[in-house]
């Protein structure tokens, strides 16, 4: 209690981090961002034909000082609601971007610099100072665009309507990566791909899920296939995400997935992780 004063006069102190209640995590996130109690994980993504780390995907935590760490799916739906989405969304930005700058300078990747994913939550999108804000932050640590991808679900976008996605189309059009998170998840139609300013689809751990089975689940496998070959028709590439075992690697690789993301290959830990020789690649 001393911690916070009464901002913690609701949390019960045998609550373990299930029961923590959203009302004391949503008064607590404020001064969390401020106090710099939030850190970020990155996870590997590998290219399927050879094996070779792509990039990561930077995946946000909150070091609770009383409840240990939160994972995003405990405070992410709630800085949404509140818009602290917003200040959150950019620092984690700036981390990633200054992150991914030093993986280049140490020539982390080899020849192919090595990008970094970031969320994009839909209040972020919707945001007036989207470009501008990350061009800034882009400028200031010296990160081409390219070696820059935002992640954005699948449901965000497809009820975007065209005011609401010409910002992302401005950001893809200076070379930032967009990809279409969940994918698979949202119900999207061929039609609403075609306008969507996406390179890559990341296809969601649902549809993984069945190939973890000996033998796979011939409709799930049917199903990736189709998505695979629809994405690649419409010039999309295509990575899976929630790969766990080396036969669910296989059998992406099989039906033409791109790239892959997963515990198979790489849990999410902190950036030395992604130093080459470190890093526990064991490619399928
Ligand atoms: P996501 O973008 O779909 O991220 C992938 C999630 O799958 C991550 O969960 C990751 O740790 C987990 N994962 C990766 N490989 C495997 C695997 O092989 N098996 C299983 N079972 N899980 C795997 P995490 O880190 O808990 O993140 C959850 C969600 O929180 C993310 O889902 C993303 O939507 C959101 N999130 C995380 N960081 C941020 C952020 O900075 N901003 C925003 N807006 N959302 C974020
Ligand atoms: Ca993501
Ligand atoms: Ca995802
Ligand atoms: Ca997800």
């Amino acid at each position: 209690k001393a911690l916070g004063g009464n901002r913690y006069e609701l949390a019960d102190p045998d609550s373990d981090a299930l029961t923590i209640s959203r009302h004391m995590l949503t008064t607590h996130l404020p001064a969390a961002l401020e106090g710099e109690e939030f850190f970020i994980e990155y996870q590997p993504l590998v290219r399927m034909e050879d094996g070779s780390v792509e990039g990561a995907e930077a995946l946000v935590r909150w070091a609770h000082p009383r409840h240990g760490v939160l994972g995003p799916d405990r405070f992410i739906p709630l800085a949404e609601h509140t818009g602290l989405i917003v200040p959150l969304g950019r620092w984690v930005l700036e981390q990633a971007v200054r992150q991914a700058c030093e993986w280049q300078v140490r020539g982390i990747g080899g020849a192919r610099p090595l990008r970094v994913n970031v969320n994009l939550s839909p209040r972020q999108l919707r945001h007036p100072e989207l470009v501008s804000e990350t061009v800034a932050v882009l400028r200031e640590a010296g990160l081409d665009p390219s070696s820059l991808c935002l992640e954005v679900t699948e449901s965000a976008l497809i009820r975007a309507d065209d005011a609401e996605l010409k910002p992302l189309r401005q950001l893809a059009d200076l070379g930032v990566h967009i990809a279409l998170d969940d994918f698979g998840t949202g119900y999207s139609n061929l039609a609403s791909l075609r306008r969507l300013p996406a390179g890559t689809l990341k296809l969601d751990r649902s549809f993984t899920r069945g190939l973890q089975q000996e033998p796979a689940d011939p409709v799930d496998l049917k199903v990736v296939e189709g998505i695979v070959s629809l994405a690649h028709a419409l010039g999309l590439s295509v990575t899976v995400e929630g790969v766990e075992t080396a036969a669910q690697a296989e059998q992406l690789r099989k039906l033409g997935c791109d790239s892959a993301q997963g515990w198979y290959y790489a849990r999410p830990g902190p950036p030395e992780h992604l130093s080459g020789s470190t890093m526990p690649l064991a490619a399928g």
